[in-house]
C-alpha cells in the first residue's frame, strides 16, 4: 500500500512532471534541476526560500503556461527529467547492486530522530540531523535499499531572534504543510493511514507522511491528529522536548510506532540501523515480533542483534537519554510480558552498570542489543570503548566491541555550484562519480591559482551580500535597535581575512574561546594593514541557559564599538546560512573541549570548498589534519589542565597562530593580487577532504562492513 495524498498542483500537460520533481528532494542536490525551478521565476524562487513546492503553489499560472511553450525551457526540462527518470524512477544499476547484492535481498530500515535535508524541511537541530540527511541522499546515489523513519515536528521550528541585550528569544514557526514536500500516506480505503502504537498503554495513535529523497522514502510519524487526546497530540510537537515523560513518549512513538508503521505498510526490514539512541525501542519491537511468532526471547534477541547496526554519536553524558524506572513502568508494564520477560529482566536490558539505579539507559540498551556498533570517528571509537567498558567487564578496553565509521558529507549537497563548475572544468565532468578516489582530487593542483582565488572571492562576496541583505530586511521590518542590526555584519569587508564559526551553542564547543583575551583580539581585528573579521552564527537549545549565556557574550563582543564592527553575529543559523558560510569564509574555526567533539562535519563542508580549518585536534580533525591543509592547536587531552586555565592556554595558542602564521600568510600578496601560499593551503584542504570525508566513503563503509554481514546472518 502506498497511496499518497498531497494538495493538487496544476501544471500544463507538457511539463506536468515538474510536480513529481518538486516533491522529490533529488532536485536539491542537482544544480541543473534547481536552475529549472529558478528559471520559471527568479522572484518567486527567492520568495519561496528555494522551495519548489511552495513556489508552484504560489506562482502565477501564466508563467507555467508560458514555460510550457518556451523551446529553451523545454530543452532544459527534458534534460532534467531524463536524468531524474534514469536515476530515480528507474532506479538503475547502481553501486549497491554491483557490489553487495540485489536490493530486494537486503531491505534496511534507518531510524533517526532528526533529518537535515533542506531549509524547507525543518526537521533537524544540528549535526546529527545533517548526517542522517546526507546518509539518505548518498544511499539514493549508491542505490542502497533503505527505508527511513523519523518524526514530523509540526510546531517544531525554532526561529532565533537576538535582543539588544544579546539574549536569544525563540519564536515557534508552525510547519506549513501545504508548502512542504510531504505527502500524506493513505490506507486502501483512501483514508489517512492510522496506526496504533502496539502494546503500549495508554494507547497512542499516529499518522504518516512521506518525503522522497531520490530513491529513498522517508516516513515521518505525526501524533498531531484528532484521534489523540491533547497530551498525545503534542508528543511530536517539538524536537527534543525537555519534559522527560514527553521525551520518553516521543522515543516510544519513534521506535515502536515507527516499526509498526513499517509493518502496516507491508515493509519488511530484516536489517535495522539506528542513528543514535533515540529510536532504540525499535529493537524492542523487533524482538517482540520474533517472540510473537513463536521464538523464545533469547533466540529472538540473538536474531535481532545480528541484524542491527547501532551508531552512537556523542561522548557527552547529557546526550544519552536515561528514563526513570517508574516512568518506564507506567508505559511498558504490558510490554514485558509480551517479550516473555518480568520487570527485572526487562529493566536489566537498559541498565548501565556504572550507574544501575539511574534508570533505563537508551545507549546501554542499544549497545547490548546490537552486534554492529560504531562511533563516528577513530577518536570517538576510543572514547566510546572507555565510556562503555563496564558493559563488557571481561574484556580489556581495547577489546570492547565498538568500532568506528568516520562521518562524511554529501558532496553534491555541500559543494557550491560555482565551485562545482570549476571542478567540472579541471577534474572532468564526471568527477562526482569518481569522488572517492584520491587521484580525482590530485587534479585540483592543476587549477590555476588565480582562477581558484577568484571563484572563492566571488563566494565571499556572495556571503557578505547575503548578510547585508538580511540586515537590511531586519531594519525594514522595524523593531530592532540599530545596534542589533550593526552587530549583524553591516561593517563586513570582503578584503579582510574572514573567520567563520557556526554551530550549536553548547558549552563544550566553546564559542567564547577566541574572545578569551578580548584586548588582544581587538588588536588583531583592527590591524590597519591586515584586518581580520569573524562571523558567528548558531542557536542555543531553548532550555540551555549556559548556551544562551555564551551566545550573549559573543553578541556583546559584536556590539562593542571597540571590535570595530569586525565581529558579526548572524541570526537564524539554518541549512541555507550554513551553505553561505562554509562556502564563503576564508578560514573555519573550531574550538571544542576534547574529547567531546565526536566527529564534527561543518569543517569538512568548508574544506571541500577550499576553506582551510583552524581547529583544536579533536574528532575528525585528528584524522584530517596533515600539516599542510590548515592549522591545529590546543592542549592535548588529559594534560590535567582544568577549565579556565585550559581556556587561557588554548586561546593563547590560537592568537599566536593567527599573529605569526595565518595572518601573514593570507596577506603575503603577489603582483597578481593573491597569496600563493594561501591558495596552496586551500588546495590541500580540498585534496585531503574530498575523497576521505565524503558521505560516499562513509555509506560504502557501512555497507561493506556492516550491512553485508547482516546479509550473511539473514541467509544463515
Ligand atoms: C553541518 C551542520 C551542522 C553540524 O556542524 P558541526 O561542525 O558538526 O557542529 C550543524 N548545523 C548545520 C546547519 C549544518 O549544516
Amino acid at each position: 500500500m502506498d497511496g499518497l495524498k498531497r494538495l493538487p498542483i496544476q501544471a500544463p500537460e507538457r511539463i506536468s512532471g515538474i510536480v513529481a520533481l518538486a516533491f522529490n528532494m533529488w532536485w536539491s542536490w542537482h544544480p541543473d534541476a534547481r536552475m529549472l525551478f529558478k528559471r520559471l521565476s527568479r522572484g518567486e524562487w527567492k520568495l519561496s526560500g528555494h522551495n519548489p513546492v511552495r513556489m508552484l503553489n504560489e506562482i502565477d499560472k501564466k508563467a507555467l503556461e508560458e514555460a510550457s511553450k518556451d523551446p529553451d525551457f523545454l530543452v532544459h526540462y527534458d534534460r532534467v527529467m531524463e536524468r531524474f527518470q534514469k536515476e530515480v524512477q528507474n532506479g538503475g544499476d547502481k553501486w549497491f547492486t554491483r557490489n553487495i547484492c540485489a536490493p530486494e535481498a537486503l531491505p534496511i530500515a534507518f531510524f533517526s530522530a532528526e533529518y537535515g535535508l533542506h531549509r524547507s524541511l525543518p526537521f533537524y537541530a544540528g549535526g546529527l540531523g545533517f548526517l542522517a540527511g546526507d546518509f539518505l541522499k548518498e544511499s539514493s546515489d549508491l542505490g542502497l535499499p533503505l527505508t527511513a523513519v523519523g518524526f514530523m515536528y509540526p510546531e517544531g521550528y525554532l526561529r532565533q531572534r537576538i535582543s539588544l541585550s544579546g539574549w536569544q528569544e525563540n519564536l515557534d514557526e508552525p510547519l506549513d504543510r501545504a508548502g512542504t514536500a510531504i505527502s500524506r500516506v493513505m490506507d486502501e480505503k483512501g483514508r489517512p493511514l492510522l496506526v496504533k502504537v502496539p502494546v503500549i498503554a495508554p494507547p497512542i495513535y499516529v499518522e504518516v507522511w512521506k518525503i522522497e529523497v531520490g530513491t529513498v522514502p522517508l516516513y515521518l510519524i505525526d501524533t498531531d491528529i484528532e484521534t489523540n487526546d491533547p497530551w498525545n497530540r503534542r508528543i511530536s510537537a517539538h524536537l527534543y522536548t525537555g519534559n522527560v515523560e514527553q521525551r520518553l513518549r516521543q522515543e516510544i512513538v519513534l521506535g515502536i510506532g515507527g516499526s509498526a508503521v513499517l509493518a502496516a505498510m507491508g515493509l519488511k526490514h530484516p536489517v535495522l540501523h539506528l542513528n543514535e539512541g533515540h529510536p532504540a525501542f525499535a529493537i524492542m519491537e523487533r524482538i517482540r515480533e520474533g517472540v510473537s511468532s513463536g521464538l523464545r526471547f533469547a533466540d529472538a534477541l540473538q536474531e535481532v542483534k545480528e541484524t542491527t547496526v547501532f551508531s552512537t554519536h556523542t561522548p557527552v553524558a547529557a546526550g544519552t537519554d536515561v528514563f526513570p524506572f517508574e516512568l518506564m513502568e507506567k508505559y511498558f508494564s504490558p510490554y514485558w510480558p509480551a517479550l516473555g520477560l518480568n520487570r527485572e529482566s526487562f529493566f536489566a536490558l537498559g541498565i548501565n552498570p556504572e550507574d544501575p539505579r539511574a534508570g533505563f539507559n537508551m545507549t546501554a540498551f542499544a549497545l547490548k542489543c546490537s552486534t554492529h556498533r560504531n562511533g563516528v570517528s577513530k577518536k570517538h571509537e576510543e572514547v566510546a570503548r572507555k565510556m562503555w567498558h563496564s558493559l563488557w567487564p571481561d574484556k580489556t578496553e581495547e577489546e570492547v566491541p565498538i568500532e568506528s565509521v568516520t562521518n562524511g558529507i554529501h558532496v553534491p549537497t555541500w559543494i557550491e555550484p560555482k565551485m562545482e563548475l570549476l571542478f567540472n572544468r579541471h577534474l572532468g565532468e564526471d568527477w562526482i562519480t569518481r569522488q572517492d578516489r584520491p587521484e580525482t582530487w590530485e587534479a585540483v593542483r592543476e587549477i590555476p591559482d588565480l582562477e581558484l582565488w577568484n571563484t572563492h572571492y566571488w563566494l565571499k562576496m556572495k556571503l557578505i551580500m547575503r548578510i547585508l541583505e538580511r540586515a537590511r530586511e531586519r531594519w525594514i521590518e522595524g523593531g530592532p535597535d540599530a545596534r542589533v542590526v550593526l552587530a549583524e555584519g553591516v561593517f563586513l569587508d570582503p578584503n579582510a581575512l574572514t573567520i567563520g564559526f557556526a554551530r550549536r551553542f553548547t558549552t563544550y564547543k566553546r564559542a567564547y574561546l577566541i574572545l578569551n583575551d578580548i584586548e588582544r583580539l581587538k588588536r588583531i581585528l583592527n590591524n590597519k594593514w591586515m584586518p581580520v573579521q569573524i562571523i558567528f552564527a548558531g542557536k542555543a537549545h531553548p532550555a540551555d541557559d549556559a548556551g544562551k549565556q555564551i551566545l550573549q557574550q559573543v553578541f556583546n563582543a559584536a556590539n562593542d564599538p571597540g571590535s570595530g564592527g569586525r565581529i558579526a553575529f548572524i541570526e537564524e543559523y539554518d541549512e541555507q546560512l550554513a551553505q553561505y558560510m562554509v562556502h564563503g569564509v576564508d578560514l573555519w574555526l573550531n574550538t571544542p573541549m576534547p574529547p567531546l567533539e565526536a566527529c564534527g562535519t561543518s569543517g569538512m563542508k568548508a574544506a571541500l570548498n577550499g576553506v582551510p580549518n583552524l581547529s583544536i585536534l579533536d574528532g575528525w580533525w585528528l584524522e584530517g589534519y596533515n600539516g599542510k591543509n590548515g592549522w591545529a592547536f590546543g592542549q592535548k587531552e588529559g594534560e590535567g589542565k582544568s577549565g579556565q586555565q585550559r581556556d587561557l592556554e588554548d586561546a593563547a595558542q590560537l592568537y599566536d597562530l593567527l599573529e605569526n602564521s595565518i595572518i601573514p600568510l593570507f596577506y603575503r600578496i603577489n603582483g597578481e593580487g593573491i597569496s600563493k601560499g594561501w591558495v596552496q593551503m586551500m588546495k590541500e584542504a580540498m585534496i585531503s577532504a574530498g575523497p576521505r570525508f565524503s558521505a560516499r566513503r562513509m555509506v560504502k563503509e557501512y555497507a561493506n562492513r556492516f550491512y553485508e554481514k547482516c546479509l550473511l546472518a539473514i541467509a544463515g
